[in-house]
């Protein structure tokens, strides 16, 4: 299949189709000219009858406004979302709930909650069923080469070819895109594992996002609807192996000790999943008719559970930046570099800052670390500081596009 378009998104995952449709709504290019491609795309299915999903996203407030504007909101909300009211975070060297751990509420500045918990396959779901109800085009495929022609870009695939005059790689962390249009990534592994899982606990999760820094990685404990929770545990590489493999009873006890049994005795209720983790950043984002969105331009550790939250404010503002650039040929550099230039340095800051979380907070040793570890009671009782923190882990911090106000 033969196609023209203005812009093709490839990569149909929560960026890919957040950004497609807030091109349709925002910046109003017509629907039927923007093409988004995958190598899967699934069928329409009744979002309230998709399995239960392991993997889960603590979704921002600014990530809530973004998915509203994008017409997916009420679908993710209305299914097994679980809003998180305070996050509770403490180091393994004091007590869970003594004076020292740290305690965000979204009471403190007048907000009902700080974030929602959504499940994986909802979120694309919803995103996806927007995407069919806005009229976009959906093409199944595998991106196999990108040729520059004159005025366009033209890809191609086992099936066919897009002509697109702009191409927005939202094709995950091993983007194709990327490697295509020679955009170089810094890439750091950080040598860990996270395992995720579903756990029941013998004390309710109180709707709160637990975090513990434990010395040798960190975990999370993200409370669910129903009143499970789910554990995101970063750990090295050979202690998370053991641990995946570990007979169930063996899991619990070590999980129980890594939590210092703040929920009471916990039970695994699921499988568990694997996930390698590194730090990725390209150096650019953009190049003449080609831009970059989510994890395709940036990898984070997930123990700020920030990874979704910055690629949907990637999709935001580069819509901001082609709207204002109406009636301009969109795929020029000039103008998708304004979008480089916004949120490269943004997500560099929150990169940085959750590195230095793992370096110093989760797996530090020695006079820096001490220090900082000794810095997290201060920073909640330093009014100002923990109203930043708070605000930047619910996205409203720094320069926010539109649909994130
Ligand atoms: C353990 C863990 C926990 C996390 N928790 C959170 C959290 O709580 N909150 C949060 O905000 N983030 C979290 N993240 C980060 C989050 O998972 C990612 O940032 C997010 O999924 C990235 O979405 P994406 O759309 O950019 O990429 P992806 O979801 O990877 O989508 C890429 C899409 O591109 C398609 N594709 C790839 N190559 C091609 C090709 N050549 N041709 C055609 N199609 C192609 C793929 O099929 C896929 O559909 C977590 C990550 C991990 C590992």
């Amino acid at each position: 299949m033969n196609q023209d378009v203005e812009v093709a998104v490839v990569g149909a995952g929560p960026i890919g189709l957040a950004a497609a449709l807030l091109l349709a709504k925002r910046v109003g290019i017509p629907p039927d000219r923007i093409a988004v491609l995958d190598r899967r795309i699934p069928a329409p299915v009744a979002i309230d009858s998709l399995p239960v999903d392991l993997r889960v996203f603590a979704l921002s407030r600014a990530s809530e406004k973004i998915l509203r504007a994008a017409d997916a909101w009420a679908d993710v909300a209305a299914v097994r979302a679980s809003p998180y009211e305070r996050m509770q975070v403490w180091h393994a060297d004091v007590p869970p709930h003594g004076g020292d751990a740290l305690v965000f509420d979204a009471a403190e500045i007048g907000e009902r909650d700080l974030g929602m918990i959504a499940e994986n396959n909802v979120l694309q779901a919803a995103l996806l069923a927007a995407a069919r109800g806005a009229g976009l085009g959906l093409v199944e495929g595998e991106l196999e080469a990108l040729d520059r022609e004159r005025g366009a870009m033209l890809l191609r695939t086992a099936g066919g070819r897009i002509r697109a005059r702009l191409v927005i790689g939202a094709d995950g962390s091993q983007s194709r895109v990327r490697e295509l249009a020679g955009l170089f990534a810094r890439r750091t592994d950080y040598g860990q594992l996270a395992i995720v899982a579903m756990v029941s606990t013998a004390r309710p999760h109180q709707h709160t996002a637990w975090q513990r820094f434990l010395g040798d990685g960190t975990l999370a404990f993200l409370p669910l609807a129903g009143g499970l929770s789910s554990i995101v545990w970063s750990l090295p590489t050979a202690r998370a192996e053991k641990l995946l493999t570990a007979a169930p009873s063996e899991f619990e006890r070590q999980l129980e000790q890594d939590f210092d049994a703040a929920l009471g005795a916990v039970r695994l209720e699921s499988e568990r999943l694997r996930f390698p983790l590194w730090r990725m950043s390209a150096e650019n984002y953009v190049t003449e008719r080609i831009a970059l969105v989510g994890d395709a331009a940036h990898v984070v550790h997930p123990l700020a559970g920030q990874g979704a939250n910055l690629g949907l404010l990637d999709a935001a503002a580069l819509a901001d930046v082609l709207g204002e650039a109406a009636g301009e040929d969109l795929g020029a550099e000039r103008i998708l570099r304004r979008y480089e230039r916004w949120r490269r340095s943004e997500n560099e800051l929150m990169s940085a800052a959750i590195d230095a979380f793992d370096q110093l907070l989760a797996r530090g040793s020695g006079r820096v670390a001490e220090l900082a570890q000794r810095g997290m009671p201060w920073v909640g009782r330093s009014g100002l500081v923990k109203r930043a923190f708070i605000e930047r882990a619910m996205g409203l911090a720094g320069e926010l596009p539109a649909a994130a106000r």
